[in-house]
C-alpha cells in the first residue's frame, strides 16, 4: 500500500491517504501527551507498543462482530483502515470510578460502578472536550439520534468483550473511551484502543497500567503497556 500524504497528524498518531480512496495508513508515533497536550513527551518504543495491542484488539471487537475500521497491521508502527467520516463525539464508559468522574462528582476513586455509566465528550480541544448529552449532539449536529444509540449499543458491547478479554489476563478494565465514524453509512469503531485511552489495573493489587502512570509522573508507563500485552498474549517481538 503506497504512504501518500499527509492528511492530518493528531497528538500521538498522524493519518496519510493511500492510493485507495476509501484506505488510510494510521501512524502510532512515540509522541504522548495529557492534559489537553498540555503536558507532552516522546515515550520510545510507545507507537510500536499500541500499534501492535491497537491490532490485536480490534482483531478481538472484529471476531465479536462489532464494525471496525481496522483492516490490517502494516508494519511496526503503521496499520491500514478504512476511511471514514469521523464523528466529534467521544464515548466513555466506566466500570470503575476514576479520573474526571471522581473529580467531577466528588466521588472516592475506585468504587464498582453498577450498572457501568455511559457519557458524551466533545471532541474539541479548544474547549477542553466538554461534556456533552444526546440532545446537544443532536441540536449541534455533532451526530444523529439513530448514529448516537448505535454509537452506546456498540460502546457497550466493547464493555462485555473487553470486560472479559481483561479480566482473563487479572486486569480490570476501569474505563475507556471510544471513537466512531461513518464508513458507507454504517457507524463504524474508529481511532485506536490502546492504553492511552482507557484505564487498566492490576485485579489483585490495583496497580495501575495504563496512560495514568504518564498523567501522575510515576514513570514505567510503556513498560505497563508492554505488560498488559504480555499477560494477553500479545508478542512484541
Ligand atoms: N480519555 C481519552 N481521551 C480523552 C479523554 C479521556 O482517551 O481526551 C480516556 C481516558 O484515558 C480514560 C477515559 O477516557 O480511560 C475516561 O477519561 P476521564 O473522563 O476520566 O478523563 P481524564 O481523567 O482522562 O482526563
Amino acid at each position: 500500500m503506497e504512504k501518500r500524504e499527509e492528511l492530518y497528524s493528531g497528538k500521538a498518531k498522524s493519518v496519510f491517504k493511500t492510493e485507495d480512496p476509501d484506505l488510510l495508513i494510521l501512524e502510532f508515533r512515540d509522541d504522548t501527551s495529557a492534559f489537553d497536550g498540555k503536558k507532552k513527551e516522546q515515550l520510545e518504543r510507545k507507537g510500536r507498543v499500541n500499534n501492535i495491542f491497537n491490532a490485536f484488539i480490534m482483531e478481538k471487537l472484529k471476531a465479536a462482530g462489532i464494525p471496525t475500521h481496522f483492516e490490517k497491521r502494516l508494519n511496526d508502527r503503521e496499520s491500514l483502515v478504512k476511511c471514514m467520516q469521523m464523528l466529534p463525539v467521544e464515548c466513555v464508559v466506566r466500570n470503575i470510578s476514576a479520573g474526571s468522574l471522581c473529580k467531577r462528582l466528588g466521588v472516592e476513586e475506585g468504587q464498582t460502578l453498577n450498572p457501568p455509566t455511559y457519557e458524551l465528550f466533545l471532541k474539541n480541544d479548544e474547549q477542553g472536550d466538554p461534556m456533552i448529552n444526546e440532545s446537544l449532539a443532536v441540536t449541534f449536529g455533532w451526530a444523529t439520534d439513530e448514529q448516537l444509540q448505535s454509537m452506546k449499543e456498540l460502546t457497550y458491547q466493547v464493555n462485555a468483550v473487553l470486560q472479559r478479554l481483561f479480566a482473563e489476563a487479572g486486569l480490570l478494565l476501569v474505563d475507556y473511551k471510544l471513537e466512531f465514524g461513518v464508513f458507507k453509512g454504517q457507524i463504524t469503531l474508529g481511532d485506536e484502543f490502546s492504553p492511552d485511552g482507557c484505564r487498566l489495573w492490576d485485579a489483585e493489587t490495583r496497580e495501575k497500567l495504563d496512560k495514568d502512570r504518564f498523567r501522575q509522573g510515576l514513570g514505567g508507563v510503556v513498560e505497563a503497556y508492554e505488560e498488559v500485552g504480555r499477560r494477553l498474549g500479545i508478542q512484541f517481538d
